[in-house]
């Protein structure tokens, strides 16, 4: 009936955070548009776009995702994006031990401002550029482990991974009762 697949359609606010250069505009662009542009400019303050799929389970989930920009002189407006957003994907470079130290920042910033209730995913992205690896894929894992975060390497060069991260965000998705 209409009233249980209303309750299957889930709408959500998502933020991504994480330092310059990681690749968040890229993630954005391939889950959107399925598309990678390695030419892709720098984002100013923050863009907005949204994504519906659907899971297994036939509820679908519309993401309302604000990409924001990672440099220092936006830091100051990081809270207005992160405010009220359910879900909260941080980012880091698997080829930059800097970019993963920038994300613990996130973090800690998200578990001290951010709702009680955010799902906070970590999420090592350049997972293609493995001869340049800093960061392994157990200190990821660690640190999210530790954070009780989702943890996934994704590439928004080869689409890697790129649609599972949003799956399994659904997927951890509280549902409105019946
Ligand atoms: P943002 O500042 O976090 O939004 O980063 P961008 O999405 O603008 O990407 C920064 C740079 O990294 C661009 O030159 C992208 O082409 C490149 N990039 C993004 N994702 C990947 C990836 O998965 N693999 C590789 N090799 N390069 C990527
Ligand atoms: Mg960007």
């Amino acid at each position: 009936n209409t009233a249980s697949n209303d309750a299957k359609n889930l709408r959500v606010k998502l933020v991504l955070l994480g330092d310059s250069g990681v690749g968040k505009s890229c993630i954005v662009l391939r889950f959107v548009r399925g598309q990678f542009d390695p030419t892709s400019k720098v984002t100013i303050g923050a863009s907005f776009l949204s994504q519906t799929i659907a899971l297994l389970d036939s509820t679908t989930v519309k993401f309302e995702i604000w990409d924001t920009a990672g440099q220092e002189r936006y830091a100051a407006l990081a809270p207005l994006y992160y405010r009220g957003a359910a879900v909260a994907v941080i980012v880091y470079d698997i080829t930059s031990q800097e970019s993963f130290h920038k994300a613990q920042y996130w973090v800690k910033e998200l578990q001290k401002h951010g709702g009680p209730d955010m799902i906070m995913a970590l999420v090592g992205n350049k997972a293609d550029l493995h001869e340049r690896r800093e960061v392994s894929a157990e200190s990821g894992m660690d640190y999210a482990e530790r954070n009780g975060m989702f943890f996934i390497e994704t590439s928004a060069k080869t689409a890697d991974n790129i649609n599972q991260l949003f799956e399994e965000i659904g997927k951890l998705l509280p549902r409105p009762a019946p």
